[in-house]
């Protein structure tokens, strides 16, 4: 175990220095906002999508270092994946911080995202790593806002 929290301490720490696709896409065809009200994430996301395909991914916004990691290495994760690819890795993400995919076990698409895995313990910290995915999840069904308290992220 000491070894997965190093990893997951060194993933968080690069990405809250370098977020990755940090920025706002000038001419977006999907975009949305999300909140985190219990811990004041509050992000927006831009996405490009041309022919089902999602070209570009940014996000930007103030959050903690968890909810910031997330979004990082999500843009770089969808980036280039088709719209249901990335709603699937959304519903494992999600389903693996809820502890309810045992990613060691079963066969998924998060790569090095299962750093996450461990949040599923730390119940305070699930929903600022899930708060990229529901964003994510909102831009591509086209609504324009989504928050982690109003249980709009069951839609
Ligand atoms: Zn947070």
């Amino acid at each position: 175990m000491a070894d997965s929290r190093q990893l997951y301490q060194e993933v968080i720490l690069d990405h809250n220095k370098k977020p990755r696709n940090w920025g706002t896409l000038v001419q977006p065809t999907h975009r949305s906002e999300g909140l985190n009200p219990l811990c004041g994430d509050h992000i927006f996301l831009t996405l490009q999508l041309n022919d089902q395909k999602i070209e570009a991914i940014q996000f930007e916004g103030e959050s903690c270092a968890i909810c910031k990691a997330s979004a990082s290495m999500m843009t770089t994760r969808v980036k280039g994946q088709n719209v249901e690819q990335a709603q699937q890795m959304v519903a494992e993400f999600r389903d693996m911080a809820t502890g309810k995919l045992d990613v060691d076990h079963t066969e998924h698409h998060l790569g090095r995202l299962t750093v996450f895995s461990g949040v599923r313990d730390l119940p305070t910290r699930v929903k600022c790593a899930i708060l990229p995915w529901h964003t994510l999840q909102a831009a591509l069904h086209s609504k324009s806002s989504v928050s982690t308290e109003s249980g709009a992220e069951n839609v």
